[in-house]
């Protein structure tokens, strides 16, 4: 080698440096404050994804203990999906869907119906989570118009709670970093308090936490249930509003208060179906039917962008009728059932019934929980709980007194770029740090991401 050639390490670097300059120069990022990847946090150029592996250009590597934003189920780049895609794009890549139809749309939602709950016997697609959202909320909204109650236009929802950053959808939403800001933009929502278990009230668990916020929401159908269209709630754990989790009892006394009162409920599975929580889907742990069930995010496996709404056969028929009746649900999204998006999330369900995956997700989840256990312990952590493959540790400045940290001192920051610089992407909700990792990790990998975390953990609440 020359004198002043660059060694194959260095020429990957450089390769990494111009696409971060070129990236900066002309791209906007989701969720980010620009500035900070002009200075202290650096973009992460990646190559290509192994499993639950993602391979940077300058070659180091990250453990995805996230999901690439919880929509990976089975790793990067796994070959009975790459497959299924792959052989779709030599046969249709796309045709509208309105007066059009293909096998990849029909294979998805005749299995979605069989899945899903029993009584939800319809598939509307969108094209990706949010806009799943807007339809369960127009179509509700609309069916009671069908039904000649155009008093029910208002919609419940819970503290806490996401389902997207489209208008309708961030109206839904009850966490003030998405919302305050476009606040004046969003329809008037009612909010109810949200069944946490982490933040009962001193004294109460999980289930008597579940019941009490159930009570409030009871007390509000009976007061105005003539004015609701719906509620919507995400079952079992509220995510991006801190992984908020709630005991099942909730679902099952929401359930029965909405059919009691004659509203909807919307269930938002998005985040949290496709056995993140140990079972397919999380209205099963309450033996709960939704009358709409909104899925994206993992129905893919992680591939393309594509959601679907199942609903019951009573909301169908509330717009089934003669065109001149002007009743039909008249939504469209351009990419609405994109065959390529379709035959990956067949494919993605052909590996749910090839192999043991609730069961090998129980194995892992027992193996976080084993690992996670000393950190209950830790100085600056107030609460470290789990559902299924999802597990959360709310970091504090004082435990005893539960005083959180100031959020401009950025404690979770600390954490992922630590985590970044040992090879796991983690990447905490403010204080929250969290683990929503794909179902392919191995008990290697799981010990890996927690020992990170803890590292992580103690450097970033270390003054
Ligand atoms: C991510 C998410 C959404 C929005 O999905 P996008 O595809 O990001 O628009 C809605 N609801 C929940 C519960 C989510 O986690």
């Amino acid at each position: 080698m020359q004198p002043g050639e660059l060694s194959p390490g260095s020429e990957h670097h450089a390769r990494a440096a111009a696409l971060r300059a070129r990236d900066l120069a002309c791209l906007w990022h989701p969720c980010t404050q620009m500035k900070d990847h002009a200075g202290e946090v650096p973009l992460v150029p990646i190559a290509r994804g192994e499993g639950p592996w993602l391979i940077g250009v300058d070659g180091s590597r990250y453990l995805d203990a996230i999901s690439s934003w919880w929509v990976n189920l089975f790793g990067h780049a796994n070959p009975r999906i790459s497959r299924a895609v792959a052989d779709q794009l030599t046969q249709l890549e796309q045709v509208m869907f309105a007066g059009f139809t293909h096998a990849p749309a029909v294979e998805l939602a005749e299995r979605l119906v069989a899945l899903t709950p029993p009584g939800l016997v319809r598939c509307f697609y969108a094209d990706n989570g949010s806009s799943g959202i807007e339809v369960a909320l127009k179509m509700s909204f609309h069916y009671w118009q069908n039904a000649g109650r155009p008093g029910k236009k208002r919609f419940l929802a819970l503290t806490h709670s996401y389902h997207g950053e489209t208008l309708g959808a961030l109206a839904v939403g009850g966490v003030d970093i998405y919302r305050a800001t476009y606040a004046p933009l969003l329809m008037p929502v009612d909010f109810l308090p949200s069944p946490d278990a982490s933040a009962a009230a001193p004294g109460m668990n999980a289930e008597q936490a579940a019941i009490a916020a159930a009570a409030a929401l009871e007390a509000r159908l009976a007061e105005r249930a003539e004015e609701y269209a719906a509620l919507i709630v995400e079952p079992l754990v509220q995510c991006a509003g801190g992984m908020r989790m709630h005991h099942p009892r909730y679902l099952q006394l929401a359930a029965a208060a909405c059919r009691r009162h004659g509203v909807h409920l919307i269930a938002d599975e998005i985040a949290v179906g496709f056995g993140r929580t140990g079972t397919l889907f999380a209205c099963e742990q309450a033996g709960v039917t939704p009358d709409f069930l909104c899925l994206s995010k993992g129905l893919t496996g992680g591939y393309l962008p594509l959601a679907a709404v199942l609903t019951t056969d009573a909301v169908y028929q509330a717009f089934y009728d003669d065109w001149r009746a002007g009743r039909a649900f008249l939504h469209s999204h351009s990419y609405t059932g994109n065959p390529l998006a379709c035959a990956a999330a067949v494919a993605t369900l052909d590996i749910f019934a090839a192999e043991p995956v609730l069961e090998r997700n129980r194995l892992l989840a027992r193996h976080l929980a084993q690992r996670l256990a000393p950190l209950a312990d830790h100085p600056h952590v107030s609460d470290v709980r789990q559902t299924g493959l999802i597990a959360a540790i709310d970091l504090v400045r004082d435990r005893e007194t539960c005083t959180p940290y100031d959020w401009r001192e950025r404690r979770g920051l600390g954490v992922y770029r630590h985590a970044l610089a040992r090879g796991v992407l983690l990447r905490p909700l403010g204080t929250v740090v969290y683990f929503m990792p794909p179902y392919v990790v191995s008990e290697d990998d799981i010990d890996l991401m927690v020992a990170v975390a803890h590292e992580g953990i103690d450097l970033a609440t270390a003054d």
